[in-house]
């Protein structure tokens, strides 16, 4: 987490079992940028990896001295060397509208980042309407978490086919045991619009933390949003989550050019083969490969659109 002009670093296991580390009473050093650093431009984001110089092992400060060469970087949130972005959408309450979903997806995606998708409040449907969306969305090329935090229930397909309702003995433990796994040992982004549950489930999975559940609107909730800083939270079964605010509709700011990579459907064609013109746009070209029959190319050619839009009017600009 970053204050002001201090940052707090989480000590690596190597440091934590030096001799000088056993008095800290957390494994945070509260620890300032080197000049050099400030002097080179060079930023320290949040899940930086640091070398820290002249610990003060009693005072628990220390200095940055060099940021590790990053991973991943994300803008939105400002985040480095994350792993993963989990998606997070209801299939009910909200109703699950597919154009808005392929938007986040859409969004996701475009980080480069591996891509992970939750469905929450399973509890409100039938076991046929998750059947449904189970089949739609592996259309899509997602293969979704099915959940319910409210009820600490996991839903598993079986033998591919047959969705299975499995309560869960220790809630606290384990919201749904194939998305602890998922969410093991990497950095996650969690992401959604308001009103998903995600809140609920962060605190479903770090029970000391306590988030605020329901505050979807009003003053409160959205002064929340937009003044606090990306915060990491550590997960008990090892792994980062960073809490990403909630928005209800991202704007795609992805170049036309580039937006089909972000539909495995169309990725998947693109891999296999390749258009007659390389600067294809997949509307109304002879031989194009990716205009076809797939449920979201709707989808596909009105986010084309907009972006195209978008590039006009950046250009229009002086
Ligand atoms: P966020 O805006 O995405 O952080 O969503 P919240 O965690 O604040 O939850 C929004 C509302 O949905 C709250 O009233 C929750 O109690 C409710 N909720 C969360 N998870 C579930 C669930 O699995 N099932 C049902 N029925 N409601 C849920
Ligand atoms: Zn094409």
């Amino acid at each position: 987490a970053v204050q002001a002009n201090f940052y707090q670093v989480q000590l690596a296991p190597s440091c934590l079992s030096l001799p000088e580390a056993r008095g800290l009473a957390d494994p945070f050093l509260l620890c300032t940028r080197r000049t050099r650093l400030k002097k080179i431009g060079q930023k320290v984001m949040v899940g930086d990896r640091v070398i820290i110089e002249e610990p003060d092992w009693t005072g628990g400060r220390g200095a940055i001295a060099e940021v590790l060469p990053r991973q991943t970087e994300l803008s939105r949130p400002p985040i480095a060397n994350a792993d993963q972005i989990l998606l997070v959408f209801a299939v009910a309450e909200p109703d699950l509208d597919p154009q808005a979903l392929s938007r986040f997806l859409v969004k996701a995606e475009s980080t480069g980042l591996e891509v992970c998708l939750a469905l929450n409040k399973c509890d409100l449907v039938t076991f046929e309407q998750l059947q449904e969306w189970g089949e739609r969305l592996s259309s899509w090329g997602y293969q979704p978490f099915f959940m319910s935090v409210f009820q600490g229930l996991e839903f598993i397909i079986e033998n591919e086919k047959e969705i299975k309702k499995h309560p869960i003995s220790d809630v606290k433990l384990a919201v749904n045991h194939s998305l602890i796994h998922q969410l093991q040992d990497k950095i996650t982004v969690i992401c959604g619009p308001s009103g998903v549950g995600k809140s609920s489930l962060i605190n479903l999975l770090i029970p000391d933390i306590d988030l605020r559940v329901g505050e979807v609107s009003g003053k409160l909730g959205r002064g929340r949003h937009t003044t606090r800083h990306v915060e990491l939270f550590e997960l008990p079964s090892k792994g980062l989550l960073a809490d990403s605010p909630g928005f209800n509709q991202p704007t795609l700011e992805c170049e036309p050019q580039e937006l089909a990579y972000y539909f495995p459907e169309a990725r998947e064609r693109l891999a296999a083969g390749s258009c007659q013109f390389s600067d294809c746009s997949h509307r109304d070209e002879p031989n194009c490969i990716v205009r076809g029959d797939w449920e979201r190319y709707s989808f596909y050619l009105d986010f084309l659109e907009e972006a195209i839009k978008r590039q006009e009017a950046l250009q229009q600009q002086p």
